[in-house]
C-alpha cells in the first residue's frame, strides 16, 4: 500500500451525481473523498452527454432557425458549420466547466483523488492509479459510478464507423448517409446534430412510435416536425451489422417479417444505457445489484449494506443528471443525520432539439395504468402570438389533472423553449396546484408560457377549448 486515509465519506464517482453528493456533503461538514477514475471531473454529462451534446445541439438550432428565415427570404447567405471549430468551442465549454468543479471541490476542502475504485470489503476501498494505491477507509460510502452505453447482442466487431453517442460527440467527421438505431431522447438528439451538419439520417425504433417514454400525441405532433428530416422506421429491428469496405451492411427486419440489407457511411447506435452496477465488486462484498445492474436503494439511497449508500444512473431510470444530482443531496444529508428522503412528484425529460420536446409528472400513458382518474387540456400553440412570432406554431402545451380534486399531475410541451417553459408545470405538481391556481395567476403576454395559463384555462371553461 502507498497511502492510506481514513475519511467520514469517500464517494466513487465524479459524476452530477458524485460531484453532488460531495458538495453537500462537505458542505454539512462532513470529510470527504471523492474519487474519479478519469483525469476530469464531471463525468458522462459534462464530459460526454449533457453539456457537449447542448453544445452542439444549440449551433444546429441556430442554423436550423437561420434556414427558415432564409428559406422566407428574410435572411441571405449559405450557412455553413467549420467543423474544426465547432470541436474547439465544444471542449472549451466542456473544459471551463471541469474547472469550475475542481475549483469548487477545492473551496470545500474536498479530497479528490484520482483512480479506479473498489470495494475491498464494506469499510475499506482500495484506488489504483497506475499501480499507485490509496487504500480508503470509510464510515460511510456512496457509489456514484454512472452508466455505459449498451450495444447489440450479435456486434462483437470494432470499426471506426459504427459508433455510440461518445464516438458520435467527438465529430470525427460528417457522414453522407447514417443509419441511427434507437428513437430515444439520445438517437434522436444525435440524428438531429448530424441532419443539421449534412448528412442523410435514417432513424430505427423497435417499438410503435418514436420517443417510446412520451405520450402518443406528442410523439406524433413531433413526427410532424421531422417528417422532412429523417427516415423514421417503426417497429423495426437491425438483427446483423457487417462492416465492408463500400459502407456497413445493416439487415433490417420489418414488421412485416421482410428483411433486407441497407449501406450506411456510419451506424450510430442509441439503444440505451447499462449501470455499471457490478464493476466495483459489489456484488463480492454483499451489495444487492439487480440483473441488469442496478444497484437497490431504500427512499434515503441506502443499500442494503446501511453506510453504502447508491446514487444516480447506477440506481434506477431515468437516468438523468438532475435525477441523480437530487439524489445525492439525500445520501449526503442522510449522512448528516438529517431528515431527507427522495420522493419526487416530477423528474421532468427532456429533448433538446428544434422544436424541444419535454414532458413532467405522470404522462397519460402512465395514468391509464395507473388507473388515475384524470383529465387532459391542450392549447395549440397556432393560438399563440408569441409562438407565431418565433416560427414555433406547430407546438401545444398539455396539461394531466386529476379528475376529481383538479389538481394538475403531469404535463407536457412540445415547441421552442418547451424545456425551459416546463419549469412552471414542475412546480405547479410539486407544489400540488389545481387548475385555478395556474388559471388566476397572471401570465405575462406575449409569452410562451402563457401556453400555461391559457390551457388551464381552457381546462376551468374560462375559454373555449381551441381544437
Ligand atoms: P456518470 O455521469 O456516468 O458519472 C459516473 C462517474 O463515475 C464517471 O465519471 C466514471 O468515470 C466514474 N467511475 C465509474 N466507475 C468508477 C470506479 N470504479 N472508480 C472511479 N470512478 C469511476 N441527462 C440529463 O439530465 N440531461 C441531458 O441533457 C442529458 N443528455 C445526455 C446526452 C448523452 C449523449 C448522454 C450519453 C447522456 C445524457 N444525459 C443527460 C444523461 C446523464 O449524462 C446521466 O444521467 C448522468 O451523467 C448520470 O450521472 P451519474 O453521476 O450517475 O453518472
Amino acid at each position: 500500500m502507498n497511502n492510506t486515509l481514513k475519511t467520514n465519506v469517500v464517494i466513487i464517482g465524479a459524476g452530477p451525481a458524485g460531484y453532488s453528493a460531495a458538495f453537500r456533503c462537505a458542505d454539512l461538514g462532513l470529510q470527504t473523498i471523492l474519487v474519479e477514475r478519469y483525469s476530469k471531473l464531471g463525468g458522462v454529462c459534462l464530459n460526454v452527454g449533457c453539456i457537449p451534446s447542448k453544445t452542439l445541439l444549440h449551433i444546429a438550432k441556430v442554423i436550423t432557425e437561420t434556414k427558415v428565415l432564409s428559406q422566407h427570404q428574410l435572411l441571405f447567405g449559405e450557412i455553413k458549420a467549420d467543423l474544426n471549430q465547432v470541436r474547439i468551442w465544444k471542449d472549451k465549454i466542456i473544459n471551463q466547466l471541469t474547472k469550475n468543479l475542481y475549483n469548487l471541490a477545492q473551496k470545500r476542502n474536498i479530497t479528490v483523488i484520482n483512480g479506479y475504485g473498489k470495494f475491498i470489503n464494506d469499510k475499506n476501498i482500495i484506488i489504483n492509479n497506475n499501480n499507485h494505491i490509496t487504500n480508503v477507509i470509510f464510515d460511510n460510502a456512496i457509489i456514484a459510478t454512472g452508466s455505459s452505453p449498451i450495444t447489440l447482442p450479435f456486434l462483437n466487431i470494432k470499426d471506426p464507423r459504427i459508433w455510440n453517442s461518445t464516438d458520435a460527440l467527438t465529430l470525427p467527421f460528417i457522414p453522407k448517409k447514417m443509419l441511427v438505431i434507437g428513437g430515444g431522447i439520445i438517437g434522436i438528439e444525435m440524428a438531429y446534430i448530424y441532419s443539421t451538419l449534412g448528412s442523410e439520417i435514417d432513424i430505427i425504433e423497435m417499438s410503435n412510435q418514436i420517443i417510446p417514454a412520451a405520450d402518443e400525441d406528442i410523439a406524433n405532433l413531433f413526427n410532424k416536425h421531422i417528417r422532412n428530416k429523417f427516415k423514421l422506421m417503426l417497429e423495426t429491428k437491425v438483427t446483423a451489422i457487417e462492416p465492408r469496405t463500400n459502407g456497413i451492411a445493416v439487415e433490417i427486419l420489418l414488421k412485416d417479417n421482410k428483411k433486407y440489407i441497407q449501406y450506411y457511411d456510419v451506424v450510430l447506435i442509441a439503444i440505451g444505457r447499462i449501470p455499471n452496477g457490478k464493476l466495483l465488486n459489489t456484488t463480492q462484498i454483499g451489495i444487492k445489484v439487480d440483473d441488469f445492474g442496478f444497484v437497490s436503494v431504500d427512499k434515503q439511497m441506502r443499500t442494503n449494506i446501511k453506510h453504502i449508500y447508491a446514487i444516480g444512473d447506477i440506481v434506477s431510470q431515468p437516468m438523468l443528471a438532475h435525477k441523480g444530482i437530487h439524489e445525492g443531496y439525500v445520501a449526503a444529508e442522510v449522512i448528516a443525520d438529517k431528515i431527507s428522503y427522495f420522493d419526487p412528484k416530477v423528474i421532468p425529460s427532456i429533448i433538446y432539439t428544434e422544436p424541444e420536446v419535454a414532458w413532467t409528472g405522470i404522462t397519460e400513458k402512465e395514468a391509464k395504468n395507473k388507473n388515475i382518474n384524470y383529465e387532459k387540456s391542450i392549447f395549440p400553440w397556432f393560438a399563440s402570438g408569441r409562438a407565431i412570432t418565433s416560427y414555433s406554431q406547430d407546438g401545444m402545451t398539455k396539461l394531466i389533472f386529476e379528475k376529481n380534486t383538479r389538481k394538475i399531475i403531469g404535463g407536457a410541451i412540445i415547441g421552442t423553449n418547451g424545456g425551459e417553459l416546463l419549469g412552471e408545470i414542475s412546480l405547479a405538481i410539486e407544489m400540488g396546484c389545481d387548475a385555478e391556481d395556474i388559471a388566476m395567476t397572471i401570465h405575462a403576454h406575449p409569452t410562451l408560457y402563457e401556453s400555461i395559463g391559457l390551457s388551464a384555462k381552457i381546462y376551468e371553461g374560462t375559454i373555449v377549448d381551441l381544437l
